[in-house]
């Protein structure tokens, strides 16, 4: 029978596919509820993205919202048992500055910070601080300023963020709920008072019935009827919730940068302080280095952040107090995206609470809708699960929450070594790069390899990603686009920006998505422009140099494929197949 109509309504329809939107679609269809979710580019593209990819207590929150660092610690070692194979552990050095009296009393100040902030480090199964004098620290990193008078350690979790919020909504999609990227609510269906005896939504005038939506590729609206509609939308989440007529949910969306450098450039993450004070740090993050953030309020347009250079000038400048090396660093790339920070008046961005909130809008006159705002991606779980627990007790469902006792898709025990590649001639280094990504479900990449050993391939060396796991991930991941595939595997998000990689990787997404190979070049351009947006504030100096000869070799490689002339002149009113050809909409919902 077809849900989504009001006789058959879902129980519930989830708009976003953030970690949050994930989260909550996981837990209620755990709980036996049918849920629809429906996201307006892929899943995981705003804020989740955008994130430092941390699962940590937070320990710039600890002296404003010690509340939220210790949920956040409580959540993180849940997530670490769910998703064991997506964390790892990063170890942290918070350098002190030069031989003052000043610096002397802080360095004893921050040594009670963290004795505080190890008392939740059991939480989230953290290593207590540690002290190191000059000779220590500058032994472990080299890169540090010669003249710091010792450091204090501490240690944090980070994650692939994109791939957490996957597997999140793929367990979601395998227990039954329909999940849906590139489908934008652009409005929602409200009772009049008048339903006839079969509708199953609420026809009480006002009462939340549901949503418009758009599909982004295919073209077309249409309408789904839910028993309760819930705004999961992070940043977008006051303006979406404004569209339906509510006010409770109040926003500072607050917007970060991080600029990634090239490569691995420090053995430890360095914690350091803007010229404003604002704690920001350089950190190792898989293949790249991430140096950042910002906090600034934003309001203009969420769905086209900019870098702007004075936000380059601040994060390099707080970089270099610890690492004057940085100036060497190649920056390749940065990630932009919002918080969706809860309301604040007379604060600076950075001491906003990051506590999060549910919102019943039936307590303003609009039964059955439902948002939820702020907080962090280390505790979406626990997040999710107090929505789903707010879900379920208006629908009249009192079963717990499960999502800390099963682990996601990946997370299962495995005795997959790097070792059972070997016989794909695939490296150590590279065969763990993907077991890291695919956990238990590594073995089937591996089964893909089995069948066709070309296609252990590598496609993208400086991630790296092969053959077999692009494939897989076009096969199962719920791959629409080319772009799709950056989130899934890291394709392109090396040093080299995917010029080499693009083209191949093209060819196999038409291949396994049934389109022409004359289109390859198409879908390799539009994958590259989408690149493009993120690179283009930042190239300069070593860096423009390989983008010039990165696009020198794939325009010449495109002329050599006999690619049509107009996509050679990198014309932009051409579409590739896939692509969404409907810009998502200035006024959706
Ligand atoms: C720079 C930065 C660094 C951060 N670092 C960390 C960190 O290290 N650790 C940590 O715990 N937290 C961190 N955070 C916070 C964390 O990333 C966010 O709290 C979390 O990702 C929010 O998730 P979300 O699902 O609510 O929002 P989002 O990830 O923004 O998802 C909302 C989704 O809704 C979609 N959407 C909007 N409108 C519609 C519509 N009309 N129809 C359909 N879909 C729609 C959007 O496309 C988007 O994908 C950071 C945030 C930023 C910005």
């Amino acid at each position: 029978m077809e849900l989504g109509t009001p006789e058959n309504p879902y129980d519930l329809v989830i708009i976003g596919g953030g970690i949050n939107g994930a989260g909550i679609a996981r837990d209620a269809v755990m709980r036996g509820l049918s849920v629809a979710l429906f996201e307006k580019n892929d899943f995981s593209t705003g804020a989740t993205w955008a994130s430092s990819g941390m699962i940590h207590g937070g320990i710039r929150y600890l002296e404003a919202d010690p509340n939220v660092t210790k949920k956040s610690c409580y959540d993180s070692g849940l997530i670490q048992q769910i998703a064991p194979h997506l964390l790892f552990r990063v170890p942290f050095l918070f350098p002190m500055r030069p031989d003052t009296l000043t610096n002397k009393i802080f360095l004893e100040l921050v040594e009670v910070y963290f004795d505080t902030y190890d008392r939740w480090a059991p939480l989230k199964g953290g290593v207590p601080h540690s002290r190191l004098n000059r000779a220590e620290a500058l032994a472990m990193e080299p890169g540090l300023p010669k003249d710091i008078i010792g450091a204090v350690t501490t240690d944090e979790w980070g994650i692939d963020s994109p791939r957490l919020t996957l597997i999140n909504i793929l367990d979601a999609q395998e227990r039954g709920a329909h999940v849906h990227n590139y489908h934008e609510v652009v409005g929602f269906l409200r009772g009049d008072g008048t339903g006839d005896a079969d509708d199953k939504t609420s026809t009480q005038r006002g009462a939340m019935r549901g949503v418009r939506v758009r599909d982004r590729e295919r073209g077309g609206v249409r309408d789904v009827h839910a028993r309760i509609t819930f705004n999961a939308t992070g940043a977008w989440a006051e303006r979406v919730a404004k569209s339906a007529g509510a006010q409770m949910c109040r926003l500072r969306p607050g917007k970060g940068i991080h600029l990634l450098l090239a490569g691995r450039v420090t053995n430890y993450a360095l914690i350091t302080n803007a010229v404003d004070g604002r704690q920001m740090f350089i950190a190792p993050h898989q293949n790249v280095t991430f140096v950042g953030t910002t906090d600034d309020d934003y309001w203009g347009d969420l769905d086209d952040i900019p870098v702007l250079e004075d936000e380059v000038k601040y994060v390099l400048d707080g970089a270099r107090r610890v690492f004057p090396k940085i100036d060497e660093c190649r920056i390749i790339d940065t990630i932009v995206g919002c918080r969706p920070t809860l309301y604040g008046d007379n604060k600076y961005e950075s001491q906003l609470s990051r506590d999060h909130a549910v919102y019943d809008h039936g307590e303003e006159g609009i039964p059955n809708f439902m948002s939820i705002a702020g907080g962090k991606l280390a505790a979406y779980r626990l997040m999710s699960e107090e929505a789903v627990d707010a879900i379920c007790a208006k629908l009249g469902n009192n079963k717990p929450g499960r999502t800390h006792l099963e682990a996601l898709p990946g997370g299962e025990a495995h005795d997959i070594s790097p070792e059972a590649f070997a016989e794909f001639g695939l490296d150590n280094y590279s065969a763990g790069r993907l077991i890291y990504r695919q956990g238990s479900r590594a073995d089937r990449v591996l089964e893909i390899m089995r069948k066709n050993p070309e296609t252990a391939a590598i496609v993208d060396p400086s991630e790296p990603v092969t053959e077999a796991e692009l494939r897989y991930v076009m096969r199962h991941e719920l791959v629409s686009q080319l772009d799709d595939c950056k989130r899934r595997s890291r394709l392109g998000q090396g040093l080299d920006g995917g010029w080499s990689a693009t083209l191949r990787a093209a060819e196999i997404y038409c291949d396994e998505k049934g389109y022409s190979q004359r289109d390859r070049f198409d879908v390799a351009l539009s994958f590259q422009r989408g690149r493009w947006k993120d690179r283009r504030d930042i190239i300069r100096n070593e860096q423009l140099a390989a983008e010039a000869v990165g696009q020198t070799w794939f325009f010449t490689a495109g002329g050599a494929i006999g690619a049509d002339p107009k996509s050679l002149l990198n014309d932009p009113a051409k579409t590739p197949p896939g692509a969404t050809s409907d810009p998502t909409s200035r006024e959706s919902a």
